[in-house]
């Protein structure tokens, strides 16, 4: 490191200019080839040590220009400098508000370069490694039943799975599992209380744990995780980082949940979604509020159990967001001047016979089914709602 910041640093000493000319570094890297060039001292070229043949496209493959190299020269640069840099000057959309949050988080720095390299899925899982000939296999090494995605990395294995179910709230499952390697990172961090944090350490330290079971034959233990994060956090605690009197772990409320009315002269509609849950969920707000809307409602409370959908209708998405038209399209209509509307989140328990509904629409013969009685199947949920389940 000290060396590589040599080298930037001070392209003027006799000892860089014989050692760029040597290995063929470019001002800034994007003239050598990383495969096929000689750049690291002491090792002929990485293209010898693939076990595997490597892809034209991949050979054709120079190294890239980082904003990293921005910030060089103005005196003392840190990491963070660099990220501000990047995200005033390169980085768009969903990226860059990915890194503000993460940027935000309490967390080490190395923490939020990990999480940033897992959100491009970079990291080095078999998947990656085959794809780079760096092996012959892409299944898991650990439960040998998956392909060694990101994902499956830090959230799906195993063991790790277990984890997570030990951590979050039964009605965060759904969601929590079913999401794309980046809207999961993205959600979590965006969250504002401790679980930001407590999430980043997580992925971190199991991902730590992951690489002692392969590399160091270490024993899977979803004890040796917990302790490992939770001493983080005991460190971020103390350190002010992050308020001591919040609950470090978000457990599922205790109270009992039932669905609640709304206050006078309020109307409220509960929307669930059966497949897809984010997408469904979506699709159902936006669908609800137009009906909502044509029927003449002045004040409505549009309920729904999927935290993500709400805040992502409370905060909105950026543009390149695969949900933005959905979400854009309820914001917009919510925000109209003539009517009142308000997002409300609810816990699984509290939404039940808009759950059992919207099971049904599997098998429901026509786009829009409007019951004048509650059909047979709800009934146990309306008592639920009465008694508090
Ligand atoms: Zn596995």
């Amino acid at each position: 490191m000290k060396i590589a910041w040599g080298m930037i640093t001070k392209k003027e000493k006799l000892w860089v200019k014989v050692l760029r000319e040597k290995y063929k570094i470019g001002e800034d890297g994007k003239d050598t080839f990383f495969w096929t060039d000689h750049w690291i001292p002491g090792i002929n070229n990485l293209s010898a040590l693939a076990v595997g043949p490597i892809p034209q496209e991949e050979l054709r493959k120079k190294f890239v220009t980082i904003p990293l190299l921005k910030t060089i020269g103005i005196g003392a640069c840190s990491i963070s400098c660099s990220l501000r840099s990047m995200l005033q000057d390169g980085a768009q959309g969903s990226d860059s508000d990915m890194w503000k949050k993460l940027w935000r988080c309490p967390v080490p720095e190395r923490v939020k370069f990990f999480l940033w390299t897992l959100s491009h899925d970079s990291v080095m899982t078999n998947n990656q490694r085959k794809r780079r000939s760096f092996c012959n296999s892409d299944i898991c090494p650990i439960c040998n039943n998956a392909i060694e995605s990101a994902l499956h990395a830090v959230r799906d294995c195993g063991h790790v799975k277990e984890y997570w179910l030990n951590l979050i709230p039964s009605n965060w499952k759904h969601d929590f599992f079913d999401m794309d390697l980046q809207d999961w990172i993205h959600s979590n961090i965006s969250n504002k209380s401790e679980w930001n944090t407590r999430f980043a350490l997580s992925v971190w330290s199991i991902w730590k744990q992951r690489n002692e079971i392969i590399f160091k034959n270490k024993a899977r233990s979803l004890v040796s995780i917990k302790m490992m994060t939770d001493r983080y956090m005991e460190g971020i605690t103390k350190a002010g980082l992050i308020n001591s009197s919040n609950d470090l772990n978000p457990q599922p409320e205790k109270e009992f949940i039932r669905w609640n009315p709304p206050d006078e002269n309020w109307s409220k509609m509960n929307v669930d979604g059966s497949c897809c849950p984010v997408l469904a969920e979506a699709w159902a707000v936006k669908i609800d509020l137009e009906l909502a809307r044509n029927s003449g409602v002045q004040n409505l409370v549009l309920e729904a159990d999927s935290l993500i959908v709400i805040n992502m209708i409370k905060n909105g998405v950026e543009i390149d967001h695969p949900l933005f038209p959905i979400i854009a399209g309820i914001r917009d209509m919510a925000d109209k001047a003539d009517w009142n509307v308000t997002f409300s989140h609810t816990l699984r328990e509290g939404n039940r016979v808009a759950n059992v509904l919207a099971s049904l629409a599997h098998s429901c013969p026509i786009y829009m089914q409007v019951w004048s009685n509650p059909p047979c199947m709800c009934v146990n949920a309306l008592q639920d709602d009465v008694r508090g389940a």
